[in-house]
This record gives C-alpha cells, sequence and structure tokens, in this order.
C-alpha cells in the first residue's frame, strides 16, 4: 500500500507505540528518528558519538545531519511506496527539507497525524517510562527541556500542515488499542 505519513505529538504521547501498530497496519515502514539516534548511541557508531551528548540533554541534533538520515532512509526500498514518520520532522526547516526530498522524488505526504495529549499527563508517563526503559533522556530535568522544545520548534509544524490541508487530530488519551484504532480512522481516507 503508499501511505506517505507524518506522526506529530509532544513527547509522551505515545508516538513510538502507536507509529510501530499504524505501520504494521498500513504495511509501511515506520521510520523513528529518535530511535535510529537510540540504536547508533547504543552502538557506539560514529554517528551514535556524534549525536550521543546532545540526544542525552534534549536538544535537538543539527538539521543537516537529521535531514541527511531521513534522505537515506527514505530512500530505501521498503519505504519507496509508503513510510510513517516518527519523531521528524520536528521544526520548521525540518518540514521544508522533507518536501524537498519528496519532490525530488515526484512524491508528496498524504498526511500529518498529531497525536494531542494534556501535558500534565505527557510528564506522568514519561516520568514513569524513565523508571521502566531508563532512557538517558528521561530525567525531570531533561524532560522539561524535552517539552520547551517541542513547544517552541516541533508544536508549530501542526499549523503548517494545517494550512495545507493535510493535518488530522487525534485523541491520544485513553487505552492503547482505542487511540489504534482513531489512528487508523483518520487515516482510512488517504489508504489506496
Ligand atoms: P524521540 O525518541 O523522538 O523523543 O527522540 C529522542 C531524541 O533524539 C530527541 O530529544 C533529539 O535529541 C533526537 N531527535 C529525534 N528526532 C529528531 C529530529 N527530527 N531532529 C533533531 N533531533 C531529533
Amino acid at each position: 500500500m503508499s501511505a506517505r505519513l507524518v506522526l506529530l505529538g509532544p513527547p509522551g504521547a505515545g508516538k513510538g507505540t502507536q507509529a510501530a501498530r499504524l505501520a504494521e497496519a498500513l504495511g509501511v515502514p515506520a521510520v523513528s528518528t529518535g530511535d535510529i539516534f537510540r540504536a547508533n548511541v547504543k552502538d557506539g557508531t560514529e554517528l551514535g558519538r556524534r549525536v550521543q551528548d546532545v540526544t542525552a540533554s534534549g536538544r535537538l541534533v543539527p538539521d543537516e545531519l537529521t535531514n541527511e538520515l531521513v534522505r537515506d532512509r527514505l530512500a530505501q526500498d521498503d519505504a519507496v511506496d509508503g513510510f510513517l514518520l516518527d519523531g521528524y520532522p520536528r521544526n520548521v526547516a525540518q518540514v521544508a527539507a522533507l518536501d524537498e526530498m519528496l519532490a525530488a522524488a515526484g512524491r508528496e505526504l498524504d498526511l500529518a497525524v498529531e497525536l494531542t495529549v494534556d501535558p500534565q499527563v505527557v510528564v506522568e508517563r514519561l516520568t514513569k517510562r524513565a523508571q521502566v526503559e531508563g532512557r538517558a533522556d528521561d530525567t525531570v530535568e531533561v524532560i522539561r527541556h524535552r517539552l520547551d522544545v517541542y513547544a517552541e520548534q516541533t508544536a508549530p509544524i501542526s499549523q503548517v500542515y494545517a494550512d495545507r490541508g493535510l493535518l488530522a487530530q487525534v485523541d491520544g488519551l485513553g487505552e492503547v488499542d482505542d487511540v489504534t484504532t482513531r489512528l487508523l480512522a483518520a487515516v482510512a481516507p488517504v489508504r489506496s
């Protein structure tokens, strides 16, 4: 199937979990820049060494590096007919970079789906995840910083896609299965 989708939402909205479910249901790869960075840090690759401090502090990895990574990933065979991006684009400049990548391939984004959640719930979820997963960037201080970065740099992206008529908002609160059902309903119009 072909569906080119972006999943938006604050840290702790459940993007990773839902991206995996949605991607499987749609038969497209879920591409998470955060997962790719974490895997590289864990494996001690050159990329991992370059992004280790930035990701641990909750700042954004420089656009050139991130855009290049996504460009390479989307050029792989399994992403040619569709993909679900999770954690990218993260600022308005990355939106433009994604536009260019797609235009160069003669393709367009089908939809940006935003998972909406109460900020208080987000902090609770992230704090709980810190205990369960032990992510380096799930400390209270870094969580706060990541939420600030989201509010300043990432939240404005929703309006950009809304202006293009490409934004669908989905309530991210509730049971995981229920949220998946809502997401599938939101993307149903663009499935082909
Ligand atoms: P995530 O798992 O999406 O919350 O990403 C974890 C961390 O990876 C972020 O806090 C950033 O440091 C980095 N990161 C992930 N995606 C991006 C992106 N699109 N642009 C810049 N940095 C990113």
